[in-house]
């Protein structure tokens, strides 16, 4: 086929990738390819896929049909050149990080993540070998200060909870290119609406998870390659690229794909990390991340709209003191927003009970409609009060440096009506009062 005329995101996200219809079936939707293993035509197909001088079907840990359709799609709605679908988003953020590292090298992260992403930083890289330096987001050039040549990559989040203030893509992928450190992106919060790759970032990762799976049935994480960034220039910066692997009869990556096209990191992160740490996902999970993506652009939509509607609302309740949305920010935070998130401010909030905890409970046990969950980016409305849940093993003093209060409720606003969802978030907060 020619060269696809449709490039937008809300088309991509039907017609992208590899699949337009099943081969042998005609079948229009992606098939679960649900088997282990793929026949090889001959003894010299098998010899040049075990080769990579063909990329195709072996063994469903290392690739699947299905899997390849997500990652495809993904991989063009994103604006990268492949991508490699795993089994969480945890395993994503694993493997974008023990891709380029080893024991003594570092990383430079944001302070601001996930708390999965916080633990497996902080103590499990670290007992891998490999340090993580976090840095203050709002400073650009404390990523510059913390780098060294035993820096491999910089991380950060578009979106973070709980301050939901966006991160500074551009200024920083700017100040690793000039310094040859690539920058990953974790955009599970805002799908769609940030486009990592064009500020800039090398690497965008997700949660599938979340806003992209939206029902809430599936765990999966998904790593796009943006195919941008010079690895083969950077030397020994990159020794897991540049170095000859004992485990592909010492082939050097940077120059074993070239016939393949740029694809240097996310070809290695396939072929050794995941051959050899095994965290696949499953052609189910696979196709329910599918259903989910054909209809993100437009559930995104609704999830914004909703969202914006009900940070202006809480915004005038009496017992709230504070609301925390990027359409309520101000400075540079707000400038941030509007120069990375096209199309809406994303579906996550905060806001404080003047109630401190005990309101903060009442609130959270009188809702009705919204789901009390340890989840965001569910097509149903859901909350969580951090002090009480996620955040109670930290003292206060902790609590107050990750942006947590006694007193916070976090929001992850879904597709329902507005009026339904402003009138639950009501009757909770007069129970609460
Ligand atoms: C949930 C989440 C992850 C981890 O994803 P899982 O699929 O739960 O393993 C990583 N980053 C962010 C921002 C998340 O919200």
């Amino acid at each position: 086929m020619s060269k696809p005329v449709w490039t937008s995101p809300e088309t991509l996200a039907l017609h992208g990738g590899s699949h337009r219809a099943d081969p042998t079936t005609g079948s229009v939707a992606v098939p679960i390819h649900q088997t282990t293993s793929f026949q090889f035509q001959d003894t010299g197909h098998a010899a040049r896929l075990f080769g990579l001088q063909e990329l195709g079907n072996i063994y469903t840990r290392i690739m699947n049909p299905t899997q390849d359709a997500l990652e495809t799609r993904v991989a063009a709605i994103e604006g990268g050149v492949a991508a490699l679908a795993v089994a969480s988003g945890q395993s994503a953020t694993a493997f974008c990080v023990l891709n380029l590292t080893g024991p003594g090298d570092n990383i430079v992260s944001s302070t601001d993540l996930y708390g999965g992403s916080w633990n497996l930083f902080a103590n499990t890289m670290k007992q891998m070998g490999v340090e993580v330096r976090f840095v203050d987001p709002t400073d650009p050039e404390a990523f510059a200060r913390a780098t060294d040549a035993r820096t491999r990559a910089y991380y950060a989040e578009v979106l973070p909870n709980p301050k939901l203030q966006v991160f500074p893509i551009a200024e920083v992928a700017a100040i690793g290119r000039k310094l040859g450190v690539p920058l990953i992106m974790d955009n599970t919060a805002a799908p769609i609406l940030c486009k990592p790759l064009q500020h800039g970032a090398a690497v965008v990762m997700h949660s599938t998870t979340k806003f992209i799976g939206g029902h809430g049935t599936s765990i999966g994480g998904i790593v796009a390659d943006g195919g941008n960034f010079d690895w083969e220039a950077g030397g020994a910066r990159f020794p897991t690229l540049n170095s000859p692997d004992p485990s592909y009869h010492g082939a050097v990556w940077t120059e074993a794909v070239k016939p393949l096209g740029p694809i240097a990191y996310i070809l290695r992160m396939r072929t050794c990390l995941l051959r050899d740490l095994g965290a696949a996902t499953t052609p189910f999970n696979a196709f329910m991340a599918i259903q989910g993506l054909e209809t993100l652009p437009l559930r995104m939509e609704r999830h914004c709209a909703n969202a914006i509607r009900v940070a202006g609302w809480l915004a005038e309740q009496p017992g709230v003191t504070r609301v925390i949305h990027p359409s309520l920010q101000g400075g540079e935070a707000k400038r941030r927003a509007d120069a990375y998130l096209k199309g809406g401010y994303g579906s996550l909030m905060g806001f404080e009970l003047a109630g401190g905890m005990e309101a903060g409970k009442r609130f959270i046990d009188a809702l009705q409609m919204f789901y009390h969950v340890a989840n965001i980016g569910d097509a149903r409305s859901l909350a969580i009060h951090p002090a009480s849940t996620t955040h109670s093993q930290l003292s206060a003093e902790e609590q107050a440096q990750t942006g947590v209060t006694p007193g916070y409720v976090r929001l992850s606003i879904g597709i329902e009506h507005i009026d339904d969802i402003i009138a639950d978030l009501d009757q909770a907060l007069k129970a609460a009062a």
